[in-house]
């Protein structure tokens, strides 16, 4: 069994990594400053023996270089996510992901950590083909539009990563996130189904950006994680770069379509544009779908839950959180 950093462990898929890792009974150390994540993410575990929490941020070098030699293994999840968030405050993206990344990379070097770097599918950008591949381009917008910081933030992260383990043999792996979502997700970084079903469940017009026909991929935070924890059981894995989700796509519109459905028919759906939701610079990807072919190869599986199962399972959870309040 080893002893585990979860960085951004009180985050929505932190907390779920958290929770499988003592599940499979390993030890956990959670760093967590809860700008995003919160306390009540990890409730089902607060009393776990092998648990321990630690309050404080990654831009700490104090702190990690404190944390990081009684470890075994990284999974550094903690980062700036969500569009919203990132086109309100691009220097606090920028900063949350790029310093930090490099001194727990640097200190695994050192350590002989093996490290599990979470990445972006934002890191394509607006590549224009059908589905993307880990060997495709990256084509990211103009620095005149803040949006593109989040990406090109990461893809500075596992550019770093790939290099100290090529220089020094650091073991890691770098997954690309393609739209997770499940329980414990919240709307106020943009994020779009718990945006939807919030507004489904007041009773309250369904907002679709632009005309609804982006495409995006859904996939369940427990797959997702099950990928994760995999992949850093699999020697394969290491020293390379993975996509991570579902890859049947859906329209934003038809997404709407199947929240409505599910909860209130009745429901209208609104469209607005995207300069009334984030502001005149923001540019969209238009179409974002993952090939998995290295992912199954590499593991053996991949998430596979249909939209309709995820959608049971976000609104379930959700129904209970609001009888509980
Ligand atoms: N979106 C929307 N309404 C919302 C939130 C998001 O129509 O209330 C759209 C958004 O423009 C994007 C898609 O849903 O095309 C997914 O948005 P999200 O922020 O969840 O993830 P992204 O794929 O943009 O990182």
């Amino acid at each position: 069994m080893a002893k585990c950093l979860v960085t951004g462990g009180a985050g929505f898929i932190g907390s779920h990594v958290t929770e499988y890792l003592l599940e499979a009974g390993h030890e956990v150390v959670v760093l967590d400053n809860l700008s995003t994540g919160r306390e009540g993410n990890l409730k089902a575990v607060a009393d776990h023996p092998k648990l321990t929490y630690r309050s404080g941020s990654i831009t700490d070098p104090v702190l990690l270089a404190e944390l990081v030699p009684g470890v075994d293994v990284i999974y550094h999840l903690a980062a700036a996510v969500g569009v919203k968030l990132v086109a309100d405050d691009p220097v606090r993206t920028i900063e949350t992901n790029i310093y930090p990344t490099e001194l727990l990379l640097r200190l695994a070097a050192q350590g002989g950590q093996r490290f599990f770097l979470a990445s972006t599918s934002e890191v394509f950008g607006k590549n224009a083909k059908d589905r993307w591949d880990e060997e495709d381009d990256l084509v990211l917008g103009p620095t005149s539009r803040p949006r593109w910081a989040y990406g090109c933030s990461k893809a500075i992260d596992e550019f770093l990563a790939l290099a100290y383990h090529r220089k020094y043999g650091l073991k890691v792996v770098v997954g690309r996130f393609f739209n997770v979502v499940g329980p414990r997700q919240v709307g106020h970084y943009g994020m779009v189904i718990p945006r939807f079903v919030d507004c489904a469940l007041d009773g309250k017009p369904v907002t679709v950006y632009d005309d609804g026909g982006q495409v995006r991929c859904f996939a369940h935070v427990k797959e997702v994680v099950d990928s994760v924890v995999g992949l850093m059981h699999t020697p394969e894995a290491e020293g390379r770069v993975f996509n991570i989700g579902g890859d049947q796509p859906v329209s934003v519109k038809e997404l709407a379509e199947q929240v409505i459905e599910r909860v209130d028919p009745e429901i209208p759906i609104e469209y607005i544009p995207y300069s009334e939701a984030y502001g005149d610079d923001f540019e969209d990807v238009r179409r974002r779908v993952p090939d998995l072919a290295r992912l199954q190869e590499t593991l053996g599986r991949r998430p596979n839950m249909s939209l309709g199962g995820i959608l049971d399972d976000i609104i379930r959870w959700k129904r209970e959180q609001r009888a509980a309040e």
